[in-house]
């Protein structure tokens, strides 16, 4: 295809020209790759269109949401019909309800939520919550998680405990990121001298239990029984950020993997976004009943939002969650995720190159490496250039994974064994000209 014939390429020109850097939201550039990104015409089950008119298998699934695949006859009947009955009313309505008692049935450490619009919404108001509720300003977060584009969650650590964090933006100021610890995901140690030097000030620690923003790295259960313990040992409060992993890693979400190996493990608070939302804009908080009537209009902390629980947005969760709650459903997607990462994993072998992947539900990660990374300085030890030769190898063979190798990848319901055999054949093709 020429570039004068290449539609993708000509709405990225003119995009360009509009919108920064042609994206509304950076990872879609393809910067890391480089390339010209796909513009999806449309989407339906597991694959979408490009502007060319060339069919890919998606695996990034809008980063998550899509946990059914694209336009499921459920789904699409449930938005239209909230939509014929209006968008948007800023008053509330009984479909809030029946969400929050969707989503609460099958977290055991949630008894109330609040409705938001996004994940950065909802990660940013639990902090303030957090804050709020203990009187206190600190937060620890860990290098390679990421809580949305809030000011404080937009931190680095800085060159030893004893020093704050710096802001990773430019329009953050050094003073909004000073109450923000950066510690090292999966080290204990870290973790034990930042309680024992300033537990008393810290409101809360926000980690994602299983971490897809530095690609799929889980917190080893040590790690994860030291967070609740040093937590409820120095009244500070417990938050997994379950944005990508809740309702996608399992029913339960990732806190009922904890709580399976763990005995009597739960987080203090939740933030949810994604799946709850089946692909429109819609996230949550929630946590116990006193902690989260802390929040206005019953409590001091404030919050609102003229969007959130929108009702097409909550039709669209409420009827993806009752698909995704029928027996079995998780136990095929997670036979599906593991068919993908070991048939990866199969063909990487058999042509010498280092590969290690992991998954959990329907989220999975793999690696250049010898491996499985358990922080952000290890996954950050892949090749990037290697990357890059995989993702347009895969690309041109119309299997669509994240332009980056800190992302996770999701397989939906809608992907079949046949789907799954092409990938990993796209993939043995493209292994061959890495192994130099
Ligand atoms: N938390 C996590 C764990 C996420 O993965 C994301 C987004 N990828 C967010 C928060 C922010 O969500 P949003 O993009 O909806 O603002």
């Amino acid at each position: 295809m020429t570039p004068s014939t290449d539609r993708n390429q000509t709405l990225f020109d003119r995009a360009k020209a509009l919108i920064p850097g042609g994206v509304n939201s950076p990872v879609r550039a393809f910067r890391a790759v480089g390339g010209t990104p796909a513009f999806v015409q449309r989407a339906q089950g597991a694959y979408f269109w490009d502007a060319n008119g060339k069919r890919h298998i998606d695996y990034i699934g809008s980063w998550g949401p899509m946990i059914l695949g694209h336009g499921h006859p459920a789904v699409l009947e449930a938005v239209q019909k909230a939509a014929m009955d209006g968008f948007s009313f800023g008053a509330p309505t009984e479909r809030e309800i029946e969400l929050a008692e969707e989503i609460v049935k099958h977290l055991p450490s949630v008894e109330m939520i609040r409705l938001v619009s996004s994940g950065t919404e909802a990660a940013m108001s639990t902090i303030r919550l957090a804050r709020g509720a203990t009187g206190r300003n600190m937060i620890i977060k860990f290098e390679g998680c990421y809580h949305g584009h809030a000011d404080a969650l937009l931190v680095k650590a800085g060159s030893g405990l004893a020093t704050f964090g710096h802001p990773t933006s430019a329009g953050v100021p050094a003073d909004v990121v000073q109450h923000t610890l950066v510690l090292e995901y999966n080290n204990i140690q870290q973790l034990e001298e930042a309680f024992a030097t300033q537990g008393k000030d810290i409101a809360c620690l926000m980690i994602e239990p299983i971490a897809g923003n530095m690609n799929f790295v889980r917190a080893s259960l040590p790690f994860m029984k030291r967070c609740r313990e040093l937590c409820t040992q120095h009244g500070a409060l417990l938050v997994f950020d379950e944005v990508m992993t809740g309702f996608r890693v399992a029913l339960g979400s990732a806190q009922s993997v904890y709580g399976a190996a763990i005995p009597g493990f739960k987080p203090d608070l939740t933030v949810l976004g994604k799946v709850i939302g089946g692909g429109m804009p819609l996230a949550a908080f929630g946590g116990p009943r006193a902690i989260m009537e802390q929040l206005s209009p019953v409590g001091p902390v404030y919050q609102a939002g003229t969007l959130s629980g929108n009702p097409v947005a909550t039709a669209c969760g409420l009827a993806t969650l009752k698909e995704i709650s029928k027996p079995r459903f998780f136990h095929e997607l997670s036979a599906r995720t593991k068919s993908l990462v070991d048939g990866l994993k199969g063909a990487a072998d058999a042509e010498g190159v280092p590969f290690a992947a992991d998954h959990e539900g329907g989220m999975f990660g793999f690696f250049l490496l010898e491996a499985l990374p358990a922080n952000y300085t290890q996954v950050m030890k892949s090749e990037a250039p290697k990357f890059a030769k995989l993702f347009h190898g895969l690309l041109d063979r119309g299997v669509y994974i994240a332009p980056a190798l800190y992302e996770a990848g999701f397989v939906s319901a809608a992907h079949t064994e046949g789907d799954i055999a092409q990938t990993v054949e796209a993939a043995r093709a493209v292994f061959k000209t890495l192994k130099a």
